[in-house]
């Protein structure tokens, strides 16, 4: 049901009018986030500038029977700032302040919509370190973070989002402010609500305030590159590491497809024809950092490696992060519509999954590109195709869930980071079964009875395309007509 002028008005009233947007111009450009075939408009977007306002937002919603979308920067990667179900956007990103760098304890109290990078620089330039790092690091918000749960290219050695929470300020669905945990290291009083909010992608919470664990920064880094001539020599030399009781503070690893196109995004000297690179990095003491590295490099060559050189200088290595950084952006040149997914399995069987999943690509005909975090098997095959291409995309969604069928037959999840908002929902039941799925309904009706928060995500029942794509050429060509029809 659309939103009635008197609920704008009421909205308007608790932001104030520069904190309320309903042109068109602005319901456009907060249809979407960074997933491709998904796109629906809202019905206005409010810009709270405390948490009584958003606590007064949320309050409205349940009275007047409207739904709610946070959103941080819109970068998420599978729907979960859509705003489907004639939502109102809640925008946390202009609340970007940086409250608090506490020496004393190790802690960091940011407002949501600080970005993970502005928070990395800020806390490095006082010698400490806030380690998950996900390529989006210099766009997306500690609030859609923490929402996700993100991992990132730290994450075999650092661990991913959840690690670093160490307590929260809330606004529950039904619109009461709740903290949650604190600066004591230890603290087991009661259930751990925070545990359960990290994660939630919107639907049980809107996170007002963060408090974030910081580590001392590493005294050295050591990069590594190594090109070899296939995956599977790059995937022995990646078991070989970690059977040497190293664990780095990288492992990535790009395939063929990927190469190219970062050497043709980034220009940094990347040989065209190897068959897979992979790049990693030794963080810690200098001198275990200078052992691990040269055991590093003496593993891949024993795997096979075609090349192996360690970086030159940290500049060196931060360019060859930023390569991988840009992975995904250098695909999204091949072809109009980019779809990058992240199934996840044990590190052992990452071989096995890449070879299966390039298999389901070239049996589909569909262009591939994969990289990923190997230390953590945490895969991105991406998909580039056409959106207007119905038939493809077809093929594109069957490929996919036969790649997520595969992830879960190899003991994996269809999701190491990115979230299921729309994109995954049809699969995961198929990871946690009929019990698990009710569990997560019950929780949901309990801390949302009115389902105000974030319509449509994760577990409510309902077709996975919410956007402007049909499902069959039938839908395809009632859309066409009904747009020729409209005045
Ligand atoms: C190029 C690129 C690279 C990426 N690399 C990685 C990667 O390596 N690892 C990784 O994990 N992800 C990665 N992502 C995905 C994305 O950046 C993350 O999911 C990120 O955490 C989203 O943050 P955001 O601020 O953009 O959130 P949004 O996209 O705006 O929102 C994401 C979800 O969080 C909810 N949300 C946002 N703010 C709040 C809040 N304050 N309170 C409650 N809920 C909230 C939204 O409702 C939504 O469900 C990448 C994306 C891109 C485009």
């Amino acid at each position: 049901m659309p939103v009635t002028d008197a609920v704008k008005s009421e909205l308007r009233r608790i932001v104030s009018d520069r904190g309320f947007r309903d042109e068109p111009e602005d319901l456009i450009t907060h249809a979407y986030d960074g997933t491709p075939l998904l796109e629906h408009r809202p019905e206005a977007i409010v810009i709270p500038q405390s948490t009584e306002q958003v606590a007064a937002i949320v309050r409205l919603a349940n009275d007047a029977d409207f739904k709610i979308v946070p959103r941080g920067a819109g970068s998420g990667l599978s729907g979960g700032s859509v705003p489907v179900d004639n939502s109102v956007v809640v925008l946390l990103s202009p609340r970007r302040e940086i409250l608090e760098i506490d020496e004393a304890n190790l802690t960091a109290l940011v407002e949501p919509g600080v970005v993970t990078g502005t928070l990395a620089d800020a806390v490095a330039a006082r010698d400490l370190f806030y380690p998950p790092d996900p390529g989006s690091i210099s766009i997306c918000t500690l609030g859609g973070n923490v929402a996700e749960d993100s991992g990132g290219l730290r994450g075999l050695k650092y661990g991913v989002t959840h690690n670093y929470v160490m307590g929260l300020e809330v606004v529950t669905p039904t619109g009461e402010v709740l903290t949650t945990g604190g600066k004591a290291f230890k603290n087991v009083a009661g259930y751990r609500l925070h545990d359960v909010l990290v994660g939630s992608e919107g639907t049980l919470g809107i996170f007002t305030k963060i408090l974030l664990r910081l580590l001392p920064r590493p005294q050295a880094s050591q990069g590594v590159v190594a090109h070899f001539a296939c995956l599977e020599e790059a995937a022995t030399a990646v078991a070989g590491i970690i059977a040497a009781k190293i664990t780095p503070a990288m492992m990535e690893f790009l395939d063929q497809t990927t190469i190219r196109c970062v050497e043709d995004f980034a220009k940094i000297g990347l040989p065209r024809d190897i068959g897979a690179l992979l790049l990693m990095e030794s963080d810690g003491h200098p001198a275990v950092v200078a052992e691990e590295a040269a055991q590093m490099e003496a593993i891949c060559r024993r795997a096979g490696a075609l090349h192996v050189a360690q970086a030159a200088d940290p500049a060196e290595g931060e360019r060859m992060k930023t390569a991988r950084r840009s992975a995904f952006a250098a695909l999204a040149r091949l072809k109009p519509t980019t779809i990058l997914e992240d199934a996840t399995v044990p590190r052992s069987a990452l071989p096995e999954m890449v070879a299966r999943v390039e298999e389901v690509a070239r049996r589909h005909g569909i262009l591939l590109g994969t990289f990923g975090h190997a230390g953590d098997g945490n895969l991105h095959p991406t998909l580039c195709t056409d959106e207007r291409d119905h038939e493809e995309i077809h093929r594109v969604e069957t490929a996919f869930a036969e790649i997520f069928d595969i992830a879960i037959e190899l003991g994996g999840t269809i999701t190491g980071e990115h979230g299921v908002g729309l994109s995954k929902k049809p699969f995961l039941e198929k990871l946690v079964g009929p019990p698990g799925i009710r569990m997560m309904q019950d929780l949901k009706q309990v801390m949302d009875p009115r389902a105000v928060l974030n319509p449509g995500k994760i577990i409510e029942p309902r077709p996975r395309r919410e956007g402007r794509l049909p499902n069959t050429q039938a839908e395809a060509e009632a859309m066409a007509r009904s747009m020729m029809e409209r005045p």
